[in-house]
Order: structure tokens, then C-alpha cells, then sequence
């Protein structure tokens, strides 16, 4: 289904351009060797602004739980309506919590705790790619 494009910020923007890459990074405090999602100014825990840094995943994960949208006000998700919205934990750090559409799961019919890997769909209004997750046949 079409998406928003999300408009980068200097935060996010290497964020962004990994996904333009095909590559899922999160930022990692390396003091507490602690990841985190969306990126932040500073690590959430010790408050480092200095020793964040970026770091590759393997685009693996669960579904986590999920929910139907039956109506919402994101006027290029409308016309797919209902649709899935799952939320998946990373492999690495079931702490990480991200959205997903789940392209090719029948709504209504998400298998929670199932395995998920992360896909790369550009986005119609500025072909900024954004991740996506299918689950794992
Ligand atoms: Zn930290």
C-alpha cells in the first residue's frame, strides 16, 4: 500500500538514507551498548549525547501483537482500508518496537510471534524508501 514520505530530519537522516540503501540501522549508545528507536538527541538511559552511533541489524524480527485500522486520517492509507498495523520487535533487542502493514498477510489473519524480515518500499510523493516487514514462509 502507498505510504507518507517522511521528511528527514538531521537526527533521522542517516536513519533514512540506510533504508534508501536496502540497510536497517538503529542508534546504540556505546556506553551502555544499548539500542534505540526512533533516534533521540541523547541515549534514554545514561543521557550520553556523545557516544551514539549507528549500527547495521539484521532486518529480522516478531510480530510482536497487532491491531486492524478500520478508519484513519492518513487520507493515502484510506483507500486500504482496514489494514494490518503489527508492531514487531527486533532480533537483537525485543525492546525496539516498530510499525508495519505486513504486505502479503490477509488482514485480521496476523500470526503473532511469528518471524518477520525487513523490506525497503519507496514512497510515492518523494521516493524516500521506508522499511516494511513480511513474514517469513
Ligand atoms: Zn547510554
Amino acid at each position: 500500500m502507498p505510504k507518507q514520505s517522511p521528511v528527514p530530519d538531521a537526527l533521522s537522516k542517516p536513519f533514512w538514507d540506510a533504508c534508501n540503501e536496502g540497510r536497517l540501522i538503529m542508534q546504540t549508545c556505546g556506553i551502555c551498548n544499548r539500542m534505540q528507536f526512533p533516534p533521540e538527541a541523547a541515549c534514554s538511559q545514561c543521557k550520553s549525547k556523545d557516544h551514539l552511533m549507528w549500527r547495521e541489524v539484521s532486518g529480522r524480527g516478531k510480530i510482536y501483537g497487532y491491531a486492524v485500522m478500520h478508519d484513519c486520517r492518513i487520507r493515502v492509507l484510506q483507500a486500504d482500508q482496514p489494514f494490518n498495523l503489527a508492531i514487531v520487535e527486533l532480533d537483537e533487542d525485543p525492546g525496539i518496537k516498530m510499525y508495519s502493514h505486513l504486505p502479503g498477510t490477509p488482514v485480521d489473519e496476523v500470526p503473532v510471534g511469528a518471524s518477520v524480515r525487513v523490506e525497503f518500499e519507496a514512497t510515492p510523493a518523494s521516493g524516500q524508501k521506508v522499511y516494511e516487514w513480511r513474514v517469513v514462509k
